[in-house]
């Protein structure tokens, strides 16, 4: 069983091998749980923000919005990375409270800086969306109550999902329209490491597609992958959607990408995550 959630948390659809470290890890993540509603309840949950910017046709490059991205400085193991607790959420039933707390603060935040900063304030504010937040009935108000809460304008708001969670569910597309329908935009996350591809993009209801650093990072080195990527945004700007270039670490990369036409860029080039000040 624990071998099964280990596949689950891969993805599921999958077989995984027990390995005496996975006992090891159930332990820790069974602690990780209740640390992490503790965590959550103490403050030790904030929010750091990756600037996108554009890199189409800018020779300066300029400021269009940042990712929301989570952090949990746990008081004993320090750091731990998101890929590793948000699981544990979703398994352990806190995704909820952390998703919103995400989604919160963020839009706090971001509605700060318009009124501090004016018209250099990032325009866009990406927020990242978990499968497990997506099915939950009711998620759609708790947008519609962030964003009025905050006053904050739907279009300055865009929602992250992965490929295959919009690949997934038969219901996931009209849900997904029923978000746009809130104003917002919707950019589909990490394109090219699930199992949808250029063929079905039309088929979902995306405004931007995310082009995944693993082919980003290849870009100045393999030709094959900036065929990829010159398919890819040539399909999606075809279909009306932009696309962002994630995870670019060189002036390499983001040359290349910017003659690719990408329309913007996201990387430690550019860069880190930053805290909100
Ligand atoms: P993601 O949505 O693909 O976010 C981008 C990840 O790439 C971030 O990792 C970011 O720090 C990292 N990154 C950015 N630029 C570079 C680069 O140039 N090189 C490299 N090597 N990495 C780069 P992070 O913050 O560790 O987040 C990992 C994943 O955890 C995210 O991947 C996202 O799937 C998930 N995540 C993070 N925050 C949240 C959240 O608030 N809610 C949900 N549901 N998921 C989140
Ligand atoms: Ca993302
Ligand atoms: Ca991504």
């Amino acid at each position: 069983s624990i071998a099964m959630s280990a596949a689950k948390r891969a993805g599921g659809g999958r077989y995984a091998i027990f390995d005496p470290r996975m006992g090891e890890a159930a332990a820790w993540r069974g602690t990780m749980e209740a640390d992490l509603r503790r965590g959550l309840a103490n403050g030790e949950l904030h929010v750091v923000y990756q600037p996108l910017v554009v890199v189409r046709g800018a020779a300066v490059r300029v400021l269009h919005g940042v990712e929301a991205l989570v952090r949990w400085d746990h008081p004993v193991r320090g750091p731990i990375p998101p890929l590793e607790f948000i699981g544990v959420a979703e398994e352990g039933g806190l995704i909820d409270e952390l998703s919103d707390f995400v989604l919160n603060t963020a839009c706090s935040q971001f509605v700060r800086w318009r009124h501090e900063l004016g018209a250099a304030a990032p325009g866009l504010l990406a927020v990242n969306l978990s499968r497990a937040q997506l099915l939950r009935p009711g998620w759609i108000d708790v947008v519609r109550a962030a964003l009025k809460e905050h006053q904050m304008a739907p279009e300055d708001l865009q929602l992250e999902v992965t490929e295959s969670l919009a690949a997934q569910h038969e219901g996931v597309s009209s849900l997904l329209q029923e978000l746009k329908s809130l104003g917002l935009s919707l950019a589909l996350d990490d394109f090219g490491t699930g199992y949808s591809s250029l063929s079905s993009l039309h088929a979902l209801p995306i405004d931007t597609v995310k082009i995944d650093r693993s082919f980003v990072s290849q870009s100045d080195s393999s030709s094959h992958h900036r065929a990829l990527i010159e398919a890819t945004v040539r399909v999606a700007n075809s279909l009306g959607m932009t696309t962002v270039a994630e995870g670019v670490e060189t002036q390499a990369q983001a040359d290349v990408i910017a003659s690719l036409g990408c329309d913007s860029a996201q990387g430690y080039w550019f860069s880190r995550p930053l805290q909100a000040e």
